[in-house]
């Protein structure tokens, strides 16, 4: 695929539910490598309706989404499936994260899904834990971690696959404010070595510090799209 190629591409989007007004309406957005997108906007304003459509969870009523050159609006359920393990890695705000397991086996489970031999597996997730800093935690239980150490075990676990996008919905939404700067300062890292990444949030901060790219979006329409040439806090 040409790097110039769009990690997303999203065309005329309108997401309809029921006899509601729309989710979302007449939404356009590109998306380039090494961006990093902060979708902004009050609640009911369709910011997580965008991320679903993105993540292949949702399909729009009319219009495409495109992502790293696929159409996700096209696939079916295991096509869909093999999309998020493969292309996108996703965080949320209550982590997600499989407290029966361990930090490092949670970190394994998508490369495991994904066929990826064990042994690449854990040169992979050793590799991460390392560059997250948790891998002190490695044989521990998340339950037992601080959220922001969650978080952290979360990104890693997201980025195993290698994903050409990392969606994050509210990331820093159920920390105090030292895991949050902590997972600021992680998210902003990662873009800075090149990860492109979409994250939806009510933290200005966290918008403030990471993003390159501001999209505002109220009641389904994108009303304000902000470029910087880099972040400002950074
Ligand atoms: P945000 O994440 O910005 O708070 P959402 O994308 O969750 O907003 O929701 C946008 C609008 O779409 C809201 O009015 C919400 O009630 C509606 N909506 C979202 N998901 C559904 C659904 N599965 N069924 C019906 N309405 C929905
Ligand atoms: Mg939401």
């Amino acid at each position: 695929m040409a790097t110039n190629a769009p990690v997303i591409d999203i065309r005329e989007v309108t997401r309809t539910y029921g006899e509601g007004p729309p989710a979302l309406t007449d939404v356009s957005l590109t998306v380039h490598t090494g961006e990093a997108v902060a979708v902004l906007g009050p609640s009911g304003s369709g910011k997580s309706t965008l991320l679903n459509l993105i993540a292949g969870l949702d399909r729009p009523s009319t219009g495409s989404v495109t992502v790293d050159g696929l159409r996700v609006d096209g696939l079916n359920e295991s096509g869909s499936a093999r999309y998020r393990r493969t292309r996108i890695g996703m965080v949320f705000q209550f982590f997600n994260l499989l407290d029966d397991l361990t930090v490092l086996d949670n970190v394994l489970l998508p490369a495991q899904l994904a066929g990826v031999s064990r042994a690449e597996a854990r040169r992979r997730a050793a590799g991460l834990l390392e560059h997250l800093g948790i891998d002190r935690h490695a044989g521990t239980h998340p339950g037992r971690l601080s959220g922001g150490e969650r978080q952290r075990v979360a990104v890693a676990r997201a980025l195993m696959n290698r994903p050409a996008l990392l969606l994050a919905d509210e990331p820093t939404g159920a920390l105090d404010s030292a895991s949050g700067e902590d997972v600021r300062k992680l998210l902003t890292g990662l873009n800075t070595e090149g990860q492109t990444l979409v994250l939806v949030t009510h933290d200005l901060r966290l918008a403030e510090s990471c993003a390159t790219r501001t999209v505002e979006l109220v009641d389904g329409r994108i009303v304000r799209d902000t470029h910087r040439a880099t972040a400002v806090a950074r």
